[in-house]
C-alpha cells in the first residue's frame, strides 16, 4: 500500500505502521468528543477528556487489528504488518494455503476484541462511581461510556456481512465451508460489500437532502465510507482472482509459447521483421544453445531503431546481457516469479539447472496471466 506513514514499530512480533491520516481521525474524534464533554465540564477538562478518548480510540482500533494479526500468525500465516488509517486499520497477510476455518477465526477475532473492549469500558462506566474518588469518577466514567459505545458500534459495523469488512470475511468463510468453492464465496461477499457501499452513499445523499448544509460533514462521512468500501471490495476481488489463477501454477506454465530464439551472428538487416513482430516483446539471442542476452522488439523495430542500429550490426552487439537480471527456476511457483519483479527490473531470467533458458518481461507475464484467466480458473 502506497501511503505516508510514521516510522513503524513492532508490537507482539507484528510491524505496526501509522498512516498520517490517523492524525485527521484523532482531530475529528477529539473535536466531536470535546463537543460531548463540554456540556458537563470546563473547557480544559473537556479537552483533556477528549484527548484521552481520541488516543483510546486509536489504541482500541490497534487492539482489534492486533487480534487479526496474532490469530493469523498462530495459524501459520505470514503477517506483513498492520497499517492504521483514517477508516480504521488494515492487516496485511499472506493467506495462501489457509482453510475456511482459519479464515473464519482470523476474521471473527477482530470484532470479538472490539466487543470485549466495549464490555470492559461499559463496566468501567457503570462502576466508576464505586471504584474511583468522586473527582475522577465523573470524567473517567464519561470517557469510558463514550469508548464503550464507540467499540460497540465498531464491532457492529465490522460485522456487517460485506467484503472487505470482517463480517464479509466471516460470510465468505461460512459460504466456503457450505459450497466448497472459495472463489464463488468471495464473489458473493464482494457483491454484498458493493451493495453496502452503494447503500452508504445513498444514505449520505439522503442525509444531505434532509439535513441541508449543516449535515454536510455527516453526509460526506457516509459517502466517503461507501466509496472506500466499493473500491476495497473491487481490489479484494482482483487479488483473489489473481491468486486463484496463480495457485498451483509454475513458471513453466507461462512459457507455453516461447518465441523462437534469434541467432547471435545474424545481422539486423537480415531479420525477418514479420517474425519479430509476431513474437513477444522480448526476444532471446542464442549462440548455438547458449543464451547470450535479450533484445526488446521495440529496440529492433521501434522508431529510431534504424538510425541506432545499422543493417550490418550483429544481434550479439545489440543483445543485453542478463548477468544482473533476477533469475527464477522453471519449476518455481508464480508468486516467486511476481516477487522477482520487485525492484527496478522489468525482465527476469528463467533458469533450468543453473542455465538460463529464456527471459520474460513484466508485460509478457501480465498478458500470460490474462490468458490463463480467460482460459478459466481451476
Ligand atoms: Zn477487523
Amino acid at each position: 500500500m502506497q501511503t505516508r506513514t510514521l516510522p513503524g514499530r513492532r508490537l507482539a512480533g507484528v510491524e505496526v505502521r501509522i498512516d498520517l491520516s490517523v492524525l485527521v481521525l484523532v482531530a475529528l474524534v477529539g473535536w466531536a468528543f470535546t463537543g460531548i464533554f463540554r456540556a458537563d465540564h470546563e473547557l480544559v477538562v473537556a479537552l483533556t477528556m477528549a484527548a484521552v478518548g481520541a488516543v483510546l480510540v486509536v489504541l482500541t482500533t490497534l487492539a482489534h487489528e492486533l487480534g487479526h494479526a496474532v490469530e493469523a500468525r498462530y495459524r501459520g500465516m505470514e503477517v506483513e504488518g498492520i497499517t492504521l488509517l483514517l477508516f480504521g486499520g488494515v492487516t496485511e497477510m499472506h493467506v495462501e494455503g489457509q482453510s475456511a476455518r482459519d479464515e473464519l477465526a482470523v476474521a471473527a477475532v477482530g470484532p470479538w476484541i472490539s466487543l470485549v473492549c466495549a464490555a470492559g469500558f461499559g463496566l468501567l462506566a457503570t462502576f466508576a462511581g464505586d471504584l474511583l474518588p468522586a473527582v475522577l469518577a465523573g470524567p473517567v466514567g464519561q470517557v469510558a461510556g463514550v469508548l464503550g459505545w464507540w467499540n460497540l458500534i465498531l464491532a457492529a459495523f465490522n460485522l456487517v456481512p460485506g467484503a472487505p469488512l470482517d463480517g464479509g470475511r466471516v460470510l465468505r468463510a461460512l459460504l466456503w465451508m457450505l459450497t466448497g468453492d472459495r472463489l464463488r464465496a468471495l464473489r458473493i461477499s464482494v457483491r454484498a460489500g458493493q451493495v453496502l457501499g452503494v447503500t452508504l452513499i445513498v444514505l449520505g445523499v439522503t442525509v444531505l437532502v434532509r439535513g441541508g448544509p449543516r449535515a454536510t460533514l455527516v453526509a460526506a462521512a457516509f459517502a466517503l465510507s461507501g466509496i472506500f468500501l466499493i473500491r476495497a471490495a473491487a481490489t479484494e476481488l482482483r487479488h483473489a482472482e489473481l491468486n486463484a489463477v496463480l495457485e498451483g501454477r509454475r513458471v513453466i506454465d507461462l512459457l507455453a509459447l516461447p518465441p523462437a530464439p534469434l541467432a547471435a551472428d545474424q545481422r539486423v538487416g537480415e531479420l525477418d521483421r514479420d517474425r519479430v513482430t509476431r513474437g513477444g516483446d522480448l526476444h532471446t539471442v542464442h549462440r548455438d544453445t547458449d543464451l547470450v542476452g535479450v533484445v526488446e522488439r521495440d529496440a529492433l523495430l521501434g522508431e529510431g531503431s534504424a538510425a541506432r542500429w545499422p543493417p550490418e550490426a550483429l544481434l550479439s552487439e545489440l543483445a543485453e546481457p542478463l548477468d544482473d537480471v533476477p533469475a527464477v527456476e522453471l519449476t518455481d511457483d508464480l508468486h516467486t516469479l511476481i516477487d522477482a519483479f520487485q525492484g527496478a527490473h522489468n525482465v527476469v531470467r528463467i533458469v533450468r539447472d543453473g542455465r538460463t533458458v529464456g527471459a520474460l518481461t513484466e508485460r509478457e507475464i501480465a498478458r500470460a496471466i490474462a490468458r490463463l484467466r480467460r482460459d478459466g480458473t481451476r
